[in-house]
C-alpha cells in the first residue's frame, strides 16, 4: 500500500458511517431466535413439571397454587439459566419460550435474576403465603389455594 493511497482511504472514511453499533444508546434489532430471558405463559400449563425435571440449571421451579384448576407460578433463576433451551423443547404446550426484548440481563444486584411468572393473582397468593412464614417452602405451603 502507497502512502498515497492510504491518504485516499484516510480521506473516503472521514465521509462513511462508522460500522459499529450505536449501543447502548441504540438498541440493535436482535435475531428472532435469541436466546435471551425464559418467559413462560401459564394459560394451556398442565403442570406435568417436565420442563422443570428437564432443565440442566435447576433454574426452574413450578410452584403449585390449585392443581385441580391448574393454577401454577413458574420461579425462574435467571442467574443460574444457561439458555439451553431445553425446557422450551420440553414443553408440549408450548408455554415456554425466550423473550427478544429483554435481553440486557445484567445487574449488580441478585433481585432481578428471580423473577415469578403466572397469573397476578396466584402471583399474590404466594407471596402472602411466603409473608406468613413459607419463604422457602413455596411448594408445600401452597399446594392448595384454600
Ligand atoms: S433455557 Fe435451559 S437452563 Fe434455562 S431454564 Fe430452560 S432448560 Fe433451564
Ligand atoms: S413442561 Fe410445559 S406444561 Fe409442563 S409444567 Fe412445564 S410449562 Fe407446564
Amino acid at each position: 500500500m502507497t502512502i498515497g493511497s492510504m491518504f485516499g482511504d484516510v480521506f473516503r472514511s472521514l465521509f462513511k458511517r462508522p460500522f459499529t453499533e450505536r449501543y447502548p444508546y441504540q438498541r440493535p434489532q436482535v435475531p428472532e431466535r435469541l436466546r435471551a430471558k425464559v418467559v413462560w405463559n401459564p394459560e394451556n400449563c398442565s403442570g406435568c413439571q417436565l420442563c422443570v425435571k428437564d432443565c440442566p440449571a435447576n433454574a426452574l421451579e413450578l410452584i403449585v397454587v390449585d392443581k385441580a384448576s391448574k393454577r401454577f407460578v413458574m420461579r425462574y433463576h435467571a442467574d443460574r439459566c444457561i439458555y439451553c433451551a431445553q425446557c422450551v423443547e420440553s414443553c408440549r404446550f408450548k408455554c415456554l419460550g425466550f423473550s427478544t426484548e429483554e435481553w440486557e440481563l445484567a445487574s449488580a444486584s441478585k433481585v432481578p435474576f428471580e423473577v415469578l411468572y403466572g397469573r397476578d393473582e396466584d402471583i399474590q397468593f404466594l407471596l402472602e403465603r411466603a409473608a406468613q412464614g413459607c419463604a422457602g417452602e413455596a411448594a408445600p405451603c401452597s399446594e392448595s389455594a384454600g
